[in-house]
């Protein structure tokens, strides 16, 4: 049951629009998926389609006595099959403290799935733009780190942060990987400015490259992916390959 977790220290970067996608491709292929959610901000588990609403969140099976099993708090996602969400919920932010204080924080992703009574195929994490309580927990257990970086003057902005914190954080093994997102073939000399700075990087970067595409950005606006709203536009083919992409380096059949 590998996971795949999209994280960067960088906000607007692309993060949660990348890992809906691939968590809806995945089960699109017949993968049974569970997306964490572990970004406050829930964006993630509304874009699969939950409300908001009371109800129990993934940091609730968390911590030295966990509010919920994990079983409590997963629901099937209304919006495909083999799709599953452990929530987010705005109270996160505040829990994150009390995480903090915990010495097993770091296993809480391990710990909290031995409260699930079935084993998904691939796990797909979504982290807020930090490197609090839930971002290092991802670091430590993904076994593939993907770095959304943006097309433009700062792309690499924020991966050495990701890549010292993931090299102190991770267990043994573990990719980190970097995926141009936002990219625009025309910007030629911003892209061969961005092109020498990644291989001058010491992450990998996928060969998939999602292009800006305001079918995507429509998508997101109305918390839906693009797959259902414009399944022609650019971009989602180059998604579709981002999560084939993945599911190969995780090791997923
Ligand atoms: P993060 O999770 O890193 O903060 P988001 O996934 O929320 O970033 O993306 C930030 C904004 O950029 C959102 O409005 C999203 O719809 C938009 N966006 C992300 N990727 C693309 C893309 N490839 N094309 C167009 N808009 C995008
Ligand atoms: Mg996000």
């Amino acid at each position: 049951m590998p996971m795949i977790a999209f994280s960067t220290i960088k906000g607007g970067v692309g993060k949660t629009t990348l890992c809906v996608h691939v968590a809806s491709a995945l089960a699109d292929s017949g993968h049974r998926v569970l997306l964490m959610d572990l970004d406050p901000q829930a964006h993630a588990s509304m874009v699969l389609g939950l409300e908001p609403a009371e109800a129990p969140c993934v940091a609730d099976t968390f911590g030295p006595r966990p509010r919920h099993k994990l079983d409590d708090v997963v629901v099937a996602s209304p919006k495909r099959p083999n799709l599953f969400i452990a929530r987010a919920q705005p109270r996160m932010a505040a829990m994150e403290r009390e995480l903090f204080q915990w010495g097993h924080r770091l296993q809480a992703i391990p710990r909290a799935l031995k409260t699930l009574s079935w084993t998904p195929d691939v796990i797909i994490a979504d982290t807020p733009p930090n490197l609090g309580a839930y971002t290092e927990a991802v670091l430590h257990f993904a076994d593939v780190v993907v770095a959304p970086v943006p097309t433009g003057a700062f792309a690499l902005q924020g991966l050495g942060e990701i890549e010292t914190a993931w090299r102190d954080t991770r267990e043994e093994g573990g990719q980190l990987v970097a995926v141009v997102n936002l990219w625009d073939r025309r910007t030629t000399a911003t892209n061969d400015a961005m092109d020498a700075a990644l291989k001058e990087s010491t992450v990998p970067v996928l060969r998939a490259r999602i292009p800006r595409s305001e079918a995507i950005n429509q998508a997101g606006l109305g918390y839906e992916v693009v797959f259902d709203t414009s399944p022609s536009a650019p971009g989602v083919e180059e998604l579709r390959e981002l999560a084939k992409e993945l599911a190969r380096r995780a090791g997923l059949r």
